[in-house]
């Protein structure tokens, strides 16, 4: 099967996701969705991509630009097997999906309430397996769940404490602050905590946030309490087998999130982006039961392969989550550990 995947709101997460279906073997975009002639909708018509306006009334403005649509959102989903909603939180479009009679997936601005399954590949596949709606969970919390799962896995966890140091606004945006100030989340827990529980409900963890002005990665401090003693180098062992993690360290010259991205672009990846979450090596600390350790979230792109395998799993096109996650990786470059 080749599934075709609709795209709804094409920015910082859409376009993303959009590059990644089409580097998938089994699938194909269908459309992607804008409801004005932006910069990115000509660059989705460079690529080739099927572009579609959000309303009838949005034509017009597509028409005025000179950059024709093949239609609206609503045909586009008559022509797909599948939607990704990428557009801001809130932006109420359940009931034309559920109208429409095709499975959707949201993105982490919205609540779990939304669609009643929160999901990232390695814990909540099975879950997601022919599912309708699925919701993929934010970057923060698909970050806490990558590095803390496999814990809970292979040792066994009592409890998270995580301090979770948030940038500000994405790279693009020129709206968002703070601007010269740090800014807690005053109310704790955070939402990160119940959010990481709406996919590992018997997780014990506490979340608090602090917004600091910087564009480029989201920067965790985590403490577990494990329900054994271990070693450094087990931990080690088990984040190495672990899918969608990076060690990084002082001694490559990563000391901070400038790095971290430098690394990135280096690696050529598109964007610049890093699918995987890094953890510094040098912060993994042990004491007794206590594992202590650092580790920076790329918020614009650790989800993007979340939703390819959220496609696949709803889609029933693979049953087994690591085959998917390995398809998936293995199409956009993701440094592996299933080989
Ligand atoms: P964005 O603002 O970068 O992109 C949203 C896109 O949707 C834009 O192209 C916008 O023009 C379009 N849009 C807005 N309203 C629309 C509507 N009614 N119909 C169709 N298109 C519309 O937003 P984003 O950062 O990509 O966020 C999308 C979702 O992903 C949100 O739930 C967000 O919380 C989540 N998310 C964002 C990040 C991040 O760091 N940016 C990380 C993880 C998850």
């Amino acid at each position: 099967m080749t599934a075709r995947v609709a795209i709804n709101g094409y920015g910082t997460i859409g376009k993303r996701v959009a590059e990644a279906v089409s580097l998938q073997e089994d699938m194909e975009v269908a459309g992607v969705v804008k409801r004005s002639p932006t910069f990115e909708a000509y660059i989705a018509a460079d690529l080739g991509l099927p572009l579609y306006a959000a309303t009838k009334e949005n034509i017009k403005g597509f028409e005025d630009a000179g950059l024709p649509v093949e239609g609206t959102l609503d045909e586009l989903l008559d022509d797909a097997d599948i939607v990704v909603d990428c557009t801001p939180k809130k932006s109420g479009y359940k009931e034309l999906y559920q109208k429409k009679k095709i499975k959707a997936i949201w993105q982490g601005g919205e609540k779990h309430e939304l669609t009643g399954l929160s999901f990232n590949a390695y814990p909540a596949y099975e879950k997601a397996y022919g599912a309708d709606m699925v919701r993929v969970v934010s970057c923060n919390t698909t970050g806490l769940i990558r590095t803390v799962y496999p814990l809970m896995k292979e040792i066994g966890v009592k409890n998270v404490l995580a301090t979770l140091i948030r940038r500000a606004a994405d790279p693009w945006d020129s709206k968002k602050g703070p601007i010269n100030a740090i800014e807690p989340v005053l109310k704790i827990p955070s939402h990160h905590g119940p959010d990481v529980q709406s996919v590992l409900p018997s997780l014990d963890i506490q979340t608090t946030a602090v917004a600091v002005p910087t564009t480029l990665m989201h920067l965790h401090s985590v403490a577990v309490k494990l329900e054994k003693e271990v070693s450094k180098d087990d931990i080690l062992d088990v984040w190495d087998a672990s899918p969608r993690l990076i060690f990084v360290d002082a001694g490559m010259g990563i000391r901070s999130t400038a790095q971290i991205m430098e690394l990135a672009k280096d690696m050529d990846r598109s964007r610049g982006d890093l699918y995987e979450i890094a953890v510094w090596e040098d912060s993994v600390h042990v004491v007794g039961d206590m594992l202590y350790y650092y580790q920076a979230i790329h918020q614009e792109s650790d989800v993007v392969p979340e939703n390819i395998d959220a496609i696949r799993a709803m889609l029933q096109m693979e049953d087994d989550n690591m085959k998917s996650m390995e398809m998936t990786d293995r199409a956009m470059g993701i440094i592996m550990p299933y080989e």
